[in-house]
């Protein structure tokens, strides 16, 4: 195996050159196939060049880890349906998280190292960062799985506690750092686990996909940091990509909801009373509603469609027949195109994945700034499940909580439709003027039986 070794720095450079590529076509729905694959090779020769350069291996206990690990892998992959793709990804963080602290730990007790300051830094650091995304993910994992109740941890002890214990956490992994104490390494690690559960259980169950993105930008550092223990470059290199990777589509998330992560993580919508509140006024506002029948009818003799996703799509699992209705409409000679906003839904891509799920082209899909100036010439909006990304006080009304956030602007349509079961709001708690206008209609019912029906008016009546 030692004459092998010198290769591996050669095949762990091919395989961070793969990893580029994995997130250059994952930046593309019509490429991330390849992207993946890309990913695929990229850490099927990082695994097996690892073997070359590990001192004494023990073989039997590796290749069981690896057998048990790839069969939960493909079981997993195999069943989870797209829905559940959030609480996946946080569950898939949490194993990052622990193995860091894992790997931390028996570097600290393998006998006879000695650690100088460069590497119990790293030990410190990576140790706590990978114990913080270790519950930090489980927690968001019950949130988003609804195994945990969504609704965040309240009252005025919560900030005291969480800083008291970061400082604690910060306190003994210094003194490990000066002092090379394991104890207080072990007890920094213990509280850093505690931490984790305090720093996510404030936040609301609906601000969980940025917190994972942001959990998935410190699982990378964490595995980072493990790299640097181990003198393992290419998960130094594989770690700081899924880090930066991670720390960039938090950002991109925020500014798509024109909020701070600092108000995502210290106190937002998902937070707030607002839900309850501004919905009662709701009730007294007038507002027309029509039959799937009547929908139909107007689609079909429309010529521009154009269908707005988001959550409540998703929840009714209505992808497939909103992919029928679009046919249908086609065969009618209207030309349907689909309106992504990018935080539509409850993760990033949400919509994209299920639009993907049902077969829909790529070529029909149109994110926000690529279809926002085609509002006015369209004839008829669809929306489904979508509520505050076409909120329009997000750009007319400064004192809304979402003034600033860049919408889908389906209120210049000629004609609106909108498809929920009531007049609720969404996730930001707010009524939408959208619901109110005089060319709105508004039809009830759950997402998927609705479309459904107007899948068989469409079929049922020609131009
Ligand atoms: P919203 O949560 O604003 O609205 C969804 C609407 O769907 C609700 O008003 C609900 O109304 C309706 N609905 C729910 N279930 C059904 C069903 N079975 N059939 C029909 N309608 C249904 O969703 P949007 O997609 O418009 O906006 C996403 C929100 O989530 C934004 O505020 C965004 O900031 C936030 N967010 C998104 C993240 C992301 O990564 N995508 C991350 C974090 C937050 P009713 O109950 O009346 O049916």
């Amino acid at each position: 195996m030692q004459n092998f070794s010198q290769y591996a720095d050669w095949a762990y450079l091919v395989g961070a050159v793969l990893f580029i590529l994995t997130l250059r076509g994952l930046s593309s729905p019509a490429s991330a196939v390849r992207g993946n694959r890309y990913g695929m090779f990229g850490m099927a020769l990082a695994v097996i060049s690892t073997f070359f350069v590990a001192v004494n291996p023990n073989m039997a206990m590796i290749i069981a880890a690896m057998v048990l690990g790839a069969f939960v892998g493909i079981l997993r992959a195999r069943t989870v349906p797209m829905t559940q793709m959030p609480e996946t990804v946080a569950m898939m963080h949490s194993l990052v998280g622990l193995a860091a602290v894992l790997i931390a730990v028996a570097a600290v007790f393998h006998p006879g190292v000695f650690h100088d300051t460069v590497h119990r830094f790293e030990l410190f650091v990576g140790c706590f960062v990978g114990a913080i995304t270790f519950t930090a993910s489980v927690i968001a994992w019950g949130k988003l799985s609804a195994k945990l109740a969504a609704r965040p941890l309240k009252g005025v002890w919560v900030k005291p506690v969480q800083t008291v214990l970061f400082l604690a956490m910060l306190g003994f992994g210094i003194n490990y750092f000066v002092s090379q104490n394991i104890d207080s390494f072990l007890v920094m690690t213990a509280i850093a686990l505690v931490f984790g559960y305090f720093w996510i259980a404030p936040i609301g169950g609906g601000d969980m996909p940025v917190v994972v993105s942001l959990l998935n930008s410190l699982s990378g550092w964490a595995a980072a940091g493990v790299g640097f223990t181990l003198n393992n470059s290419m998960l130094i290199i594989a770690g700081s990509l899924v880090g930066s990777s991670g720390a960039i589509l938090s950002y991109i998330m925020c500014r798509a909801m024109n909020r701070s992560l600092l108000n995502v993580l210290f106190g937002g919508f998902g937070t707030a009373t607002a839900a309850a509140g501004e919905a009662t006024e709701a009730g007294e506002r007038n507002y027309r509603s029509g039959s799937p029948d009547d929908a139909a009818f107007m689609m079909s003799h429309a010529d521009h469609v154009v269908i707005v996703p988001g959550y409540g799509l998703a929840q009714a699992r209505a992808q497939n027949a909103v992919k029928e209705l679009a046919e249908a409409l086609k065969e009618k000679g209207v030309t349907v195109r689909y309106a992504i906003h990018p935080v539509a839904g409850r993760m990033p891509g949400h919509m994209n994945v299920l639009l993907a799920e049902a077969d829909v082209s790529y070529e029909d899909v149109f994110e926000m700034d690529a279809i926002n100036s085609d509002f006015p010439s369209t004839d008829v909006v669809l929306v489904i499940g979508a509520n505050d990304v076409v909120n329009p006080a997000a750009k007319d009304n400064p004192s809304s909580p979402i003034y600033g956030m860049p919408i889908l602007e389906a209120h210049r349509a000629r004609t609106v439709m909108v498809i929920k079961r009531s007049m609720a709001t969404g996730y930001a708690g707010l009524d939408n003027d959208l619901f109110y206008l005089d060319k709105t209609m508004m039809i009830f019912g759950d997402a998927k039986k609705v479309v459904e029906d107007m899948v068989k008016a469409v079929s049922g009546k020609g131009h």
